[in-house]
């Protein structure tokens, strides 16, 4: 699975905002942004311009990393989202919303995205009883995620119901904490999805 090797929190600092990428830290005084809020690097304090392919380009590089998507992916996910009916913006982002590693983090399994990512590369969870592993698996409404049974057994999975994080379980999605089952609902509109992601900039850039 390929996936980013740079410290997270570079990442965060380079699009200058909170991405949310290690877990709880990030809603503690710990996080690197509240410390230092600008790029990394030498020169990362200085003030630059960018010009409107470069606006173009760090939006697209955020809506990457919120999501731990590597280039060759995201824009694969923007030819599906071009080729699909209504506005290709959201479609984006329904799409990115579907995979398997976005809805295990916003059902709560998860505290962020990259563990996530962990959890279910490990085989740790079933969708419709089928044990699946990939992280970039898209979910559809109807569709069930459960642990799988043998990872129950885990010392990890053994309180689970109670570890389940505190973050809200968006509409789109609903959630059986006793049972620990989870349900793709319908697809998410455009306001659920809470991220500061300028879609339209994205499609101007793909559109060159
Ligand atoms: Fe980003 Fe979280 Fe690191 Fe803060 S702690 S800089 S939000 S990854």
């Amino acid at each position: 699975m390929a996936r980013y090797t740079e410290a997270a929190c570079k990442l965060c600092r380079r699009e200058g905002e909170k991405l949310f990428l290690k877990g709880d830290r990030c809603y503690t005084d710990k996080c690197a942004i509240s410390k230092r809020a600008y790029a990394p690097g030498q020169h990362g304090q200085r003030r630059k311009k960018l010009s409107e392919y470069g606006i173009q380009l760090r939006e697209k590089q955020k809506a990457r990393r919120f999501y731990g998507i590597l280039e060759r992916q995201f824009r694969k996910y923007f030819e599906m989202a071009a080729n699909r009916k209504g506005v290709t913006g959201v479609n984006l982002l329904q799409i990115l919303e579907s995979r398997f590693d976005n809805v295990v983090y916003r059902l709560g399994f998860a505290p962020s995205r990259a563990q996530s990512r962990q959890l279910v590369n490990h085989g740790h969870f079933n969708i419709n009883g089928q044990k699946v592993d990939i992280v970039s698996y898209l979910l559809k409404p109807g569709d069930v995620v459960t642990i799988d049974e043998t990872s129950k057994k885990l010392a990890r999975f053994k309180n689970f119901a109670e570890s389940l994080q505190s973050r809200p379980v968006p509409e789109w999605l609903s959630l059986d904490t006793d049972n620990i089952i989870g349900k793709v609902v319908r697809l998410p509109s455009r306001e659920e999805i809470d991220l500061p992601i300028q879609e339209h900039l994205i499609i101007e850039l793909y559109s060159k």
